[in-house]
């Protein structure tokens, strides 16, 4: 019987980045939300694809491109379909593509909240000494690993750092340069709790 625990953490960002944009009507710089809408321009053979923003001072609208004078025999009917009906998840993904948004306007605003669903893959909680943690991210986050881990498994993140640095908490890829970076999807963290009398309570907090 194994005595390490696996567990699969889905975390979903909760809040899209925002552009801080010049707006003229509010006069000064706000942060835009995305609406659920795309807008496509179908000219002919070249299409133009944007995501809708919204001021949140005024609702004055930006349209972020997302594909500018594209021909439309380079793109794939099911992906124009997806653009044309506002498919929602198809516009969260836009809308969470952090690196994306960045290319387009300079100035972002970002946010850590996130939601994590957890699942138990094998091995039970009331043997574990170790836990071997599956992290998955539905978007991108801002969210740092060491903050994840600290506010999922209710420890300190100092207690996280003296774990990191004794090699009892392992992540891969990257190790300890993964550390105090934002989440990686597929990153693996295995922590041996066999020395920590309150394992109990750690291996709940991993579970639920
Ligand atoms: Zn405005």
């Amino acid at each position: 019987m194994s005595s390490t625990l696996f567990v699969r953490w889905t975390i979903a960002p909760a809040i899209a980045p925002r552009p801080l944009i010049n707006c003229n009507r509010c006069g000064g710089v706000r942060p835009y939300k995305y609406s659920e809408k795309f807008r496509v321009n179908a000219n002919g053979k070249r299409i133009d694809v944007w995501l809708i923003y919204r001021c949140t001072g005024c609702d004055n609208s930006w349209n972020r491109t997302i594909l500018e004078r594209c021909n439309r025999r380079d793109i794939e009917p099911a992906l124009l379909a997806a653009f044309e009906s506002n498919d929602p998840a198809f516009v969260r993904r836009h809308a969470f593509d952090t690196v994306a948004l960045r290319s387009r306007i300079g100035r972002i605003e970002e946010f850590p909240d996130v939601a994590v669903r957890k699942e138990l893959l094998d091995g039970r909680p009331e043997c574990a000494v170790a836990l071997s943690l599956e992290l998955r991210l539905d978007a991108a986050t801002s969210l740092r690993l060491d903050r994840l881990l600290a506010g999922e498994l209710g420890i300190s993140r100092s207690r996280l750092q003296v774990w990191e640095e004794r090699r009892l908490l392992i992540v891969s890829p990257d190790g300890g340069r993964a550390w105090r970076k934002p989440v990686r999807d597929g990153a693996t963290i295995r922590i041996d709790l066999a020395g920590e009398a309150d394992r109990g309570a750690i291996v709940g907090a991993a579970c639920d």
